[in-house]
């Protein structure tokens, strides 16, 4: 649009130069009207310039602005595609089924979707963990190939998990040629892929499940073709349709489990007791940075679990946490903790510390804890607090792994009165424009972000981009893992007050955590 009005002024401009150097050779022209000819001619030369260098300004304007949305695009891309497959993710593949089963629902004439999980067997673990990072993100690159290759038409492919992709298709026809695209996919996916120097195969297993047959929502649906998925890999079997038994023993299974670990769970409380400490991190909040002197106040601490085994002595988090995660112990642990937390905060109330808050967390398995909304509430009954001094932490993969479910228990939670922290944001695939849905307070920068945002600027633009986002959302940010000083005033001269780090304080025990708390300052009161 821009050039076009260009073009017509340049041409425009043209034709009357023509005409003002015809009246200028021409003899029979009086010299007075050949002056006021030239006087024109100038003014028109200043116009041209003039609106030359507005054109200039408004082109140079709009390349800001494409420059910017590309950036902004760039970052979505990020958030909803598969770094290593280039595959829309399962935030895509949440909101595609959605639309998806609304429009068969609606359609006058029946329509079938059918949702396959394709999971990539222990092969690709082992080749994962043996080989360099390079050769099994290539493995995921070749995999997603082949898997395009073999899509309908009327299909659509996901990368959903490291080692998971999801083909939809809709009206794929009746459970046999179901059964035989599917074996064709595991056919394709199995072949040996080849390197220079050797070969190399991956194989996989599929788990499928039909709308309508098997399922209505959404939720369900996914639910069946992930316990025909788990059948599969039980029975060994390439290719499993969901079938109702299947959910039967799942259920029963996980119910005996549950009931195992309930069974257990009294006595594991005791030792937890004996074994198991909390230790307290400060979350402080920058008043000002002036000189090279950071002014802070510390406006509440994390609750971090320390496990003082009888014979190994001190034993990181990073290490048990994964096993009791894997056994379902995190669930008592984690109850013990939050236990322990508020027990706590209760006797902060009528000292200095009473305005500080804790924050809890709560692992995916106990996130997922069909008792969580009723074990919450106990704790609050018990120990008596106020609810908006507790904030839980939850990742977001484990928020984003049965969305709806994980929306029904953030509203109950919020409506408790208690807030919630999304933990370690930016490692998983959610991407913040998707969790305005749930009424979540705080969302904690991953470390990750911070060991490099000084030295890369990919990394700067994607915390800049989350700091303005969650600004305009209403909710607030805290950088985890701020080592040094020039780390602390970079986030703070973006805008990010909120900050947990070894630069501040480590985690320590709740006395000394009291202790320092009452001792300075910086308690604000
Ligand atoms: P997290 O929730 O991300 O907790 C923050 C971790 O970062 C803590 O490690 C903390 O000590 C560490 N950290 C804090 N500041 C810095 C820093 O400046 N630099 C570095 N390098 N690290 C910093 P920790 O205590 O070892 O805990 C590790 C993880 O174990 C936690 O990560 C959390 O996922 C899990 N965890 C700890 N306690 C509990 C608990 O009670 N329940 C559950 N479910 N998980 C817990
Ligand atoms: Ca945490
Ligand atoms: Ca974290």
């Amino acid at each position: 649009m821009i050039d076009k009005r260009r073009h017509s002024n340049a041409s425009h401009a043209a034709s009357s130069e023509l005409r003002l150097a015809d009246i200028l050779s021409r003899d029979d022209v009086p010299e007075d009207v050949k002056q006021r000819v030239r006087a024109l001619e100038g003014s028109v030369g200043k116009l041209q310039s003039s609106l030359n260098e507005t054109l200039a300004q408004v082109r140079r304007l709009s390349e800001a602005v494409q420059q910017k949305e590309r950036r902004q695009n760039r970052l979505e891309k990020q958030l909803i595609y598969n770094r290593k497959s280039g595959l829309p993710n399962h935030v895509v593949m949440d909101g595609d089924i959605h639309s998806i089963l609304e429009e068969a629902e609606q359609s006058p004439t029946a329509k079938s979707v059918t949702v396959i999980i394709v999971g990539l067997d222990e092969r690709y673990d082992n080749i994962k963990q043996t080989t360099e990072a390079g050769i099994s993100e290539w493995l995921l690159y070749r995999t997603a190939e082949r898997l395009r290759e073999q899509l309908p038409s009327n299909g659509r492919l996901y990368h959903t998990r490291d080692h998971e992709f999801v083909m939809l298709v809709i009206n794929l026809g009746p459970p046999a040629s179901v059964a035989d695209f599917a074996r064709r996919v595991v056919k394709e996916v199995s072949r040996p892929m080849q390197f220079p120097d050797y070969s190399l195969a991956v194989g996989c297993v599929c788990g499928v499940a039909c709308y309508p047959e098997h399922a209505r929502s959404k939720r369900m649906l996914l639910r069946s073709a992930d316990i025909a998925l788990t059948a599969a890999v039980k029975r060994q079997r390439a290719v499993m349709i969901y079938d109702p038994e299947m959910g039967h023993e799942v259920i029963e299974k996980m119910e005996l489990q549950n009931n195992i670990i309930r069974a257990l769970e009294e006595q594991a409380i005791s030792e937890i007791d004996k074994q198991f400490e909390l230790y307290f991190q400060p979350l402080v909040e920058i008043d000002d940075i002036k000189s090279g002197i950071i002014d802070y106040h510390t406006v509440g601490a994390e609750a971090l679990i320390r496990w003082k085994h009888p014979t190994r002595g001190m034993v990181a988090p990073a290490r048990f946490i994964p096993l009791a995660e894997e056994t379902g112990l995190i669930v008592p642990i984690g109850y013990w903790a939050l236990f322990n937390a508020t027990a706590e905060l209760e006797t902060w109330l009528g000292t200095r510390l009473e305005r500080l808050f804790v924050t809890v967390n709560l692992s995916p398995r106990q996130f997922k804890d069909d008792y969580l909304l009723e074990n919450i509430s106990r704790v609050l009954r018990r120990n008596h607090i106020d609810p908006s001094q507790l904030k839980l932490e939850v990742t977001e993969n484990s928020v984003m792994d049965d969305p709806d479910d994980s929306i029904r228990k953030i509203q109950a939670i919020h409506e408790m009165g208690i807030q919630i922290s999304i933990d370690d944001f930016g490692t998983g695939y959610s991407s913040l424009n998707y969790l305005k849905r749930f009424p979540i307070s705080t969302i904690k920068l991953d470390k990750s972000f911070i060991e490099d945002v000084l030295i890369n600027s990919n990394t700067q633009g994607i915390v800049r981009a989350i700091l303005s986002m969650a600004e305009s959302m209403g909710i607030s940010v805290v950088a985890e893992g701020i080592e040094t000083y020039e780390q602390a005033s970079y986030l703070y001269q973006q805008g990010c007050r909120c900050i947990q780090g070894y630069y501040f304080q480590r985690p320590m025990t709740l006395q000394a955590f009291r202790a320092a708390a009452l001792s300075s300052a910086e308690v604000e009161i």
